[in-house]
């Protein structure tokens, strides 16, 4: 398997499958997936930034880059960012896809209808131990509020931001701030667009069609 350029991007609204598809692909190709939504809500209790964070998340909003740069800046200067990563909400806007400038290869793009949006973020549960993301509609964990993975058993949490009143804002964001990077990046000839329908589509469907995508 060719390691050499795999600095991907996935783009798409909330609820898209960025994350799962994000820890599939990690796996896949053994090289980090870097959620800037994760390490935000790592930085929640800071005591000089956390209130700010929080401020963004529960309402819905963008955090600003001043905060956002150097945590991301930092995270690539990881060794284990050497072969590659794969970006999960990163860049949301113009501006942070100008300053990621060429540190990019590939992005994959998840076009999702927003029925299909709002419904999985409504059953969308993660464990507040290993951070497994779970569609308890779909995929129902063994035992009920807690996760199935093998030696973890954490607490099933329903993130806040999830509630349908900011994922409301968070799409009305993503529509005005982030789909026009779709443009931005097919212009710059590296943008693979996939397209699902009203159809709720299974993972690993869905990681077939962005692997066929990645590899062609
Ligand atoms: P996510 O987990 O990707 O849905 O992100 C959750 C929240 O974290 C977003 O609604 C924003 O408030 C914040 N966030 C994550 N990534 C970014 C980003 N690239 N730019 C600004 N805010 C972000």
């Amino acid at each position: 398997m060719i390691m050499l350029g795999r600095r991907l991007v996935l783009l798409g609204p909330p609820g898209s499958g960025k994350g799962t598809q994000g820890d599939l692909l990690s796996q896949r190709y053994g090289i980090p997936k870097i959620s800037t939504g994760d390490m935000l809500r790592r930085m929640r209790d800071d005591p000089a930034l956390g209130p700010s964070i929080r401020g963004y998340q529960d309402s819905g909003g963008l955090v600003v880059d001043e905060i956002l740069f150097p945590v991301v800046e930092n995270r690539l200067r990881n060794p284990d960012c050497a072969g590659g990563y794969i970006f999960d909400g990163f860049p949301r806007t113009l501006e942070q896809a100008k300053w990621l400038g060429e540190r990019v290869d590939t992005v994959v793009s998840l076009g999702v209808p927003d029925s299909v949006l709002v419904e999985r973020v409504r059953y969308r549960f993660t464990c507040e131990d290993c951070g497994a993301i779970y569609n308890t509609k779909l995929s129902k964990p063994k035992v009920e509020g807690k996760c199935g993975k093998e030696e973890c058993c954490g607490e099933l949490f329903q993130r806040p931001d999830d509630k349908p009143e900011t994922v409301a804002e968070r799409l009305k964001k993503y529509r005005e701030k982030t789909e026009p990077l779709i443009d931005y990046y097919r212009k710059r000839g590296i943008l693979k667009e996939l397209k699902f329908g009203e159809e709720d589509v299974a993972v690993d469907v869905v990681f077939g069609r962005v692997v066929a995508a990645i590899e062609s």
